[in-house]
């Protein structure tokens, strides 16, 4: 398992924290289709929890059932120690933010941000105060009088975001709040957006389907599939030790070798490939009966390549051509035929220009590729 930090850090790995929203079992059924299937889930006061998943797969509907907007067919939810099952949405202590922003066109900046204040009947002057605060907060102080159409995607996004933080909510639920802003805002945004949820300390919950933001946001990730969480944990626990094929897939990039175990001692396995016979090691903390099939992932930053032989025999080494490069500017990505065909990807980081480097390697060079055990990862599932 991966090395943790301290409970205070992660509240979730103390055991006399408590969480902050709670669901348990909770299923959300359009007729017989389970769009939300029997979650459970604790999340802590402070995080930035992200819901990832491919389109479809439930995200949406779990925050509308959070905010409110969607009753569960069964199940209970708790925010706060508080039972939400009877609580209307515009009474729970969450806030949504909604993928599309949903600013009002015919209102200024500073209108949006204030349209809830003043439904809730504040005073002038603390509306006042309160629009202020929040605006230096999303640095948008210059722009108080403008219309949502007079502001770039990333303006309106940070609109969309005063707006949902000015009532001070305790938790605040975005859906694909970065979805609408180009790749390079996107980046510099989720650093504001850590920034934001950091100074204020509320909850957020995050949904995206995008991996690099979930990975670059979270504290923890839940990944969902067919409205079921597969695995929830930190974005290295996730990466690093993913608990199946499909994790290991959908989290990155893994080269998979399909084989059987052939040796088991403690702490080590070593497991024959069945499409190619090259011997693997994995660092694996049981034991595990001999002849079971296992799957091995590798990922493809955690491989080195050398036009030359390594000086030591052994497992996790192989050797194939080079079939394709992509040159990525900071790493190339090598994909490389072993005997049998099977394609490996392998990136390695561009330390020197490759024209510089005598030792760089082309297309349909001969290979050799070579990773430590402990770099592997053991699936059984
Ligand atoms: P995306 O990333 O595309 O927004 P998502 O993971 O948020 O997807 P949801 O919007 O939660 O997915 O939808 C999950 C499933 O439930 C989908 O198959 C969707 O078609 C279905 N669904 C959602 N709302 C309804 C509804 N009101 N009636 C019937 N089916 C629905």
């Amino acid at each position: 398992m991966p090395q943790e930090t301290s409970p205070d850090s992660q509240p979730w790995l103390n055991p006399d924290a408590k969480p902050f929203i709670k669901l348990q079992g909770v299923t959300k059924k359009f007729g017989n289709f389970a769009a939300v299937d029997n979650v459970d889930l604790e999340v802590y006061k402070g995080e930035l929890f992200c819901l990832l998943g491919a389109s479809g797969c439930g995200k949406t509907t779990l925050l509308r059932i959070l905010a409110g907007f969607e009753t569960p067919s069964s199940g209970k939810i708790t925010i706060d120690g508080v039972d939400m099952t009877d609580v209307l949405p515009y009474e729970r202590p969450v806030n949504m933010m909604f993928q599309s922003y949903a600013l009002f066109p015919h209102m200024t900046v500073e209108q949006n941000v204030a349209y809830g204040l003043k439904r809730d009947g504040l005073g002038k002057s603390e509306i006042e105060g309160r629009v202020q605060e929040i605006l230096a907060l999303v640095e948008l102080t210059d722009l108080p009088q403008r219309k949502p159409h007079q502001l770039s995607g990333g303006q309106r996004q940070r609109v969309a975001l005063a707006r949902a933080l000015v009532k001070k909510p305790k938790a605040l639920l975005l859906d694909e709040p970065l979805a609408a802003l180009d790749k390079r805002l996107r980046e510099q945004t989720q650093f504001e957006l850590m920034n934001i949820q950091d100074q204020l300390g509320i909850t957020f919950m995050v949904v995206t389907h995008d991996q690099e933001e979930a990975m670059t946001l979270s504290t923890r990730i839940a990944v969902m599939d067919k409205g079921r969480f597969i695995q929830v944990g930190t974005p290295t626990s996730i990466y690093e030790f993913p608990e199946t094929r499909f994790i290991a897939n959908f989290i990155g990039t893994a080269n998979m070798f399909e084989g059987r175990v052939i040796k088991s001692n403690a702490g080590f396995l070593l497991i024959k490939s069945e499409a190619d016979n090259t011997e693997l090691s994995v660092d694996y903390g049981a034991a595990m009966s001999e002849g079971r099939r296992v799957w091995v992932a590798v990922r493809p930053e955690k491989i080195q390549i050398s036009k030359l032989p390594f000086d030591e025999s052994g497992p996790n080494q192989l050797k194939g051509v080079v079939h394709d490069i992509g040159y990525l500017g900071s790493a190339s990505t090598y994909r490389v035929k072993i005997a049998g065909g099977k394609i490996i990807q392998v990136s390695f980081p561009n330390q020197r220009r490759p024209t510089d480097d005598q030792f760089a390697v082309d297309w349909d060079d001969e290979v050799y590729l070579k990773w430590y055990s402990s770099s592997a990862v053991l699936l059984t599932k």
